[in-house]
This record gives C-alpha cells, sequence and structure tokens, in this order.
C-alpha cells in the first residue's frame, strides 16, 4: 500500500532509486501546494537509503498504518544497530591492530663500554614493558633483567628502566621479577 511522506527540509528534495524505476520530488516544507507531501510506493519502506533520509530527520512518513509505522520503526532502528555494530567492528580491528603492531627498542643489556647494548630489536607493542628487549647475542640475560620505576615522570608515567640488579645496589621498585 502506497504511503504519504512529507519533506521536513525547508528546500526541495529529491529520492531516486534507479533500480527500481523510482523518482519522486518534494518541495520545500510548507509549500502552499501541498507539494511537500508525495505519496511513495510500499517498497521504500525497505530501501535503505530512503530509511536514512527518514531516520536523518529529511522526511518524515503521513498516516502511516500501523503496520507501516512498525515496519519503518523496525527498519529504522536495523539501520541503526547496523551502523552501531560497524562503528564497533571498526575500533575492534583498530585495537586487534594495535596489539599486533611491533615496536623497536634498544637492547637494555649493558653494552661492552658501559651503558646499555642498544642494538635494535623488534617487539610486539602488547609486550613491551613485560619482557625487557634483549638482542640475540643478549638474550639469555632475560632472566636476570629486571623493571625499575625511575624516580621520574613522563605525562604523568613512571619512567622505567631494565636493569641487572647487583649486590649492594637496591632495586627497591622492582615491578617484575621474571
Ligand atoms: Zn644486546
Amino acid at each position: 500500500m502506497p504511503f504519504l511522506v512529507r519533506n521536513l527540509a525547508p528546500g526541495p528534495a529529491v529520492f531516486t532509486d534507479l533500480a527500481n524505476n523510482i523518482a519522486l520530488e518534494w518541495q520545500g516544507a510548507g509549500d502552499p501546494n501541498g507539494d511537500d507531501i508525495q505519496q511513495v510506493p510500499d517498497g521504500l519502506a525497505d530501501n535503505v537509503n530512503f530509511l536514512r533520509s527518514v531516520t536523518r530527520g529529511i522526511f518524515v512518513v503521513e498516516e502511516a498504518t500501523e503496520e507501516m509505522q512498525a515496519k519503518l520503526t523496525a527498519s529504522g532502528e536495523a539501520w541503526r544497530r547496523r551502523n552501531e555494530a560497524q562503528a564497533k567492528a571498526a575500533i575492534d580491528t583498530l585495537e586487534k591492530g594495535k596489539d599486533a603492531d611491533f615496536v623497536t627498542a634498544p637492547c637494555v643489556a649493558p653494552g661492552p663500554r658501559g651503558g646499555d647494548c642498544g642494538v635494535d630489536v623488534i617487539v610486539r607493542h602488547k609486550h613491551k614493558g613485560e619482557k625487557p628487549p634483549l638482542c640475540d647475542r643478549h638474550a639469555h640475560l632475560g632472566s636476570q633483567l629486571v623493571l625499575i620505576e625511575l624516580d621520574k615522570m613522563v605525562d604523568g608515567v613512571p619512567v622505567t628502566k631494565w636493569i641487572i640488579p647487583t649486590i649492594g645496589e637496591a632495586a627497591p621498585s622492582a615491578v617484575t621479577t621474571p
């Protein structure tokens, strides 16, 4: 059953669905000849683009039968849910991508002339801070290194450093002891 749709936009509105041979035109809201209301075919209640225009408040369905209104409401909500699900899926993908990211970190083992070895090591971003970054040559030191918090904050986060605790050197705030 065809139904009536009112254009709420101040200017003329056009809706075309070439696949279904639909081309409709409304005059702006409050048109003196009443051409801001058009009769539209039933099939539009299942048209995603049309429903989008309704949910965005461009069109409103006039004198819809209860059945039609229920259909519009259900379809509109399905569309909103789909959109929300898509947005959520996009965010989940981003989050997963972040976890899978690899970053490089300098090897923290002591270097030959004091200081750190510094050879770039590729680590998984999500393991950063869990395991010390160590190059192949220093991988065996993994169990000796502990992460300590330095007496320094950057952006409200304590700066950490991997060290090999030596006797007499306190590591009071060790946060991991692998
Ligand atoms: Zn190294």
